[in-house]
């Protein structure tokens, strides 16, 4: 759709001869930068406005960011045009955009594309109709007619439906007057129906903990200034209860606040919570908004209707004109890294987007990253701490399980002695229990006992992992699928294919055969029937439809059973060993987390965790529950190590369909790489997965001194390679991962 246009405010000059301004304009494409653009005149060149560009033989948006740099002849440029009603971007978001593009050494137009999240919200609004008293007096009067023209007295423009309410009438009554003409037709704005959250609605009575933390959160919002808060908490202490404190001091001084979740926690439950502390549901920005959802949303926010939005990573980049607050909760997740398109850190970005609207941060987790655990303790944040469980529930406790000395007499593969001995224990107390491993489907691996061959995917350097229920082998990484053969695809030998390894489906099926009498469920991101059947186990969980529910991570948060008293890790070693350098601060936080859903009401809970390295750092933290001492630990090896956060890390990913071209682009990439003082580059090799949906992939490392301008660098090397057309070069500023 065409956007409609400003009308031309002298229209009787045309607009190639009046004089003209000229402007750089960005567009919302991953260009280099601004381009000059002739505007009409008389119309002010302010940064934030949003315009129509000419571009090529199309036209698309494009938001006013500068003066026009370009000696370009002024016959040369194109004209742009302010949309109707010259809608602008905040100058907050417009600085963000560029801070963005800086950091993550992405084209700036990129990081605007999104801002620009909802291009609907700048077309004009659609109205909607209401009517009116009109002048005519109907013929035929009765006592319907005459109530509600009384309450038409009051001028007010009102729906049918409306009228027909407060008047107490039909909506045939209120359309006959339409037909007389004692109605009449008026156009309304779209109905906001954003309603304002009451900050006193249904405040808590706070512990004391939470009541010493709440009150250091309402001075920083008091004091409209920057300032960054961690808010330090076991699972169930109530963070969520505190930084509601802070968002009711927003809402008094009558400015925005945003609450960024993980997408997995942006659940009706938290909406519901939020409704139940504030009177209203908040505004929800996420994946799974319509389009017109997104529209009235992005408006509203623009407006400063939207009082409170929670929502997931990409909400960072809505137009709020007031912001007041921003709380980032699970600050921990490595959800809020986006690793597609602009590779950002919600989390880090959000700092920035703080500093730049001058108003506090709550980073809010029980496992904080380590990045934010150090800031707190240098004093960078502060550290709001709440140290106990509210209320009369304690925190589980949490044995060993060494796998070793297990000899899983009775054939037994996944559920140790131990286990199964609480699993009777806690179904004979009439209780609930929770069996988590973090991995889908049947078994990882498929392999031919014959020849060896494992199955891989053609497309991706990973397994094949079964998936027993659907009789399929699946590619978790491209979703590549093939019916469960019979014969080894390579050997051709029948019957020689055998399942190594558990996921989810398999521990099941060995629980079902141990304990053939209870109820249990599967939960898991792709079950047969997709998202509805894991909300279905969940609910029957909450309900204690069933007793046992065994899940892979999707379980591991935000859910509270007040029945259940035992968690089993099945595999508590797996995703401790790939030699990433998060890899044990992540296992530490998932088991944490999955720990955690244990006795949250009154029985008390028991955590059995089964590891082949019951000496390991992570399992002794998780065991004594000190968690301090973990990070203290981490900390130390990270510093010797000269890792983040003491070092810097930069990755560069080279990828494309032609492996040689690939290959050749990554090593003149290595070779090119400046000598530089306190810089080291690695590489280039092949990515852990060197083969993604078809693509060849070879990275690069660089690891840099704190005090060293990564971007610079980069910079300065990036630009002495030529890319081929056919490969792509992604940088990924600050790493969290090394797939
Ligand atoms: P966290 O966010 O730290 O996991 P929550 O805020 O979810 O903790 O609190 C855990 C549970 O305890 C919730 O059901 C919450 O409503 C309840 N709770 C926490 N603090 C209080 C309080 N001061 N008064 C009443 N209930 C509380
Ligand atoms: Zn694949």
């Amino acid at each position: 759709m065409r956007p409609a246009r400003l009308k031309p405010q002298n229209p009787e000059v045309a607009p190639e001869l009046a004089p003209l301004e000229r402007a750089g304009i960005l567009l919302p494409l991953p260009l280099a930068g601004a381009y000059d653009y002739k505007l009409p005149r008389g119309v002010n060149a302010a940064r934030g406005l949003v315009v129509a560009a000419p571009l090529g033989n199309r036209e698309t948006m494009g938001v006013i960011w500068g003066a026009a740099e370009g000696a370009v002849g002024d016959n040369r440029l194109k004209v742009a045009e302010p949309l109707a009603g010259a809608p602008a971007l905040p100058l907050g978001l417009c600085d963000f955009v560029d801070w963005v593009a800086d950091y993550t050494l992405s084209p700036p137009g990129a990081i605007l594309a999104m801002a620009l999240r909802s291009r609907g919200a700048f077309e004009p609004e659609a109205l909607r109709t209401a009517y009116i008293k009109g002048d005519t007096v109907p013929s035929r009067m009765s006592e319907a007619r005459k109530r509600v023209l009384a309450v038409a007295e009051d001028g007010l423009a009102r729906s049918v439906s409306g009228l027909a309410e407060d008047a107490n009438v039909t909506p045939a009554v209120v359309r006959g007057l339409i037909t007389a003409g004692a109605l009449v037709t008026t156009q309304l704005p779209e109905f906001s129906s954003f309603k304002d959250p009451e900050p006193d609605y249904a405040a808590p009575v706070l512990n004391d903990d939470q009541a010493q933390a709440a009150k250091r959160l309402r001075e920083a919002v008091a004091q409209k200034s920057f300032s960054a808060h961690l808010l330090d908490g076991v699972t169930g202490s109530g963070k969520t209860e505190v930084y509601f404190e802070a968002l009711a001091q927003t809402l008094r001084q009558g400015k925005q606040a945003l609450i960024l979740l993980p997408e997995i926690a942006l659940t009706v439950q938290f909406l519901e919570r939020f409704a139940a502390r504030f009177g209203v549901r908040p505004a929800e920005w996420h994946s799974d908004l319509s389009a017109r959802e997104r529209r009235r949303t992005y408006r509203a926010v623009m407006k400063g209707e939207v009082k409170v939005l929670v929502g997931a990573r990409s909400a960072l980049f809505l137009p709020f004109t007031e912001l007041g607050l921003i709380i980032v909760d699970e600050e921990h997740e490595q959800a809020f890294k986006q690793q597609e398109g602009a590779i950002y850190h919600a989390r880090d970005m959000a700092v920035v987007r703080a500093r730049i609207e001058k108003c506090p941060l709550v980073l809010s987790s029980a496992t904080p990253s380590l990045e934010s655990f150090l800031n707190a303790g240098s004093g960078r944040y502060t550290h709001l701490k709440l140290l106990a469980r509210h209320g009369a529930a304690e925190m589980p406790k949490v044995q060993i399980v060494d796998l070793r000395q297990e000899n899983n007499e009775e054939g037994a593969k996944w559920l140790s002695a131990p286990l199964r001995a609480a699993i009777t224990q806690t179904l004979a107390a009439g209780e609930q229990a929770m069996l988590f491993l973090n991995r889908r489907g049947y078994a990882p691996l498929t392999l031919c006992q014959s020849c060896g061959h494992k199955l891989t995917c053609p497309h991706c350097s990973s397994w094949l992992v079964e998936h027993r229920y659907r009789k399929r082998l699946a590619c978790h990484q491209c979703g590549y699928e093939i019916a469960a053969p019979n014969a080894c695809p390579e050997c051709k030998a029948e019957g020689a294919l055998i399942a190594c390894g558990p996921g989810v489906e398999r521990v099941a099926e060995e629980f079902a055969h141990f304990f053939p009498e209870a109820r249990y469920a599967i939960a898991s991101s792709d079950m047969m029937h997709g998202p509805a059947e894991t909300q279905s186990a969940i609910r029957a969980m909450g309900r204690q439809e069933i007793d046992v529910l065994i899940g892979t991570q999707i379980v591991a948060k935000g859910h509270h059973f007040p029945q259940l008293t035992l968690v089993g890790i099945i595999d508590a070693d797996l995703g401790g060993s790939d030699g990433d350098l998060r890899a044990r601060e992540r296992t530490f936080q998932l088991l944490h987390q999955v720990s955690g859903r244990a006795g949250r009401a009154e029985k008390p809970g028991l955590v059995l965790l089964q590891t082949r390295n019951p000496a390991d750092a992570v399992m002794q933290a998780l065991a004594s529950n000190n968690r301090d001492d973990f990070y203290a630990q981490e900390a130390e090896f990270r510093e010797r190590a000269g890792a983040p956060p003491y070092g810097r890390l930069a990755a560069v990913i080279v990828s494309g369909y032609d492996a040689e071209k690939v290959r050749e682009t990554a090593r003149q990439l290595g070779q090119a790489a400046p000598a530089a003082k306190d810089v080291k580059v690695w590489g280039p090799t092949p990515a852990f997965y060197a083969l993604l949906r078809g693509q060849t992939r070879e990275r690069l490392l660089v690891s840099a001194a704190k005090s060293v301008d990564v971007q610079a660098y980069m910079r300065a090397w990036l630009t002495q390679v030529k890319t081929p057309t056919q490969v792509r070069v992604t940088v990924d500023v600050d790493p969290i991962s090394f797939f």
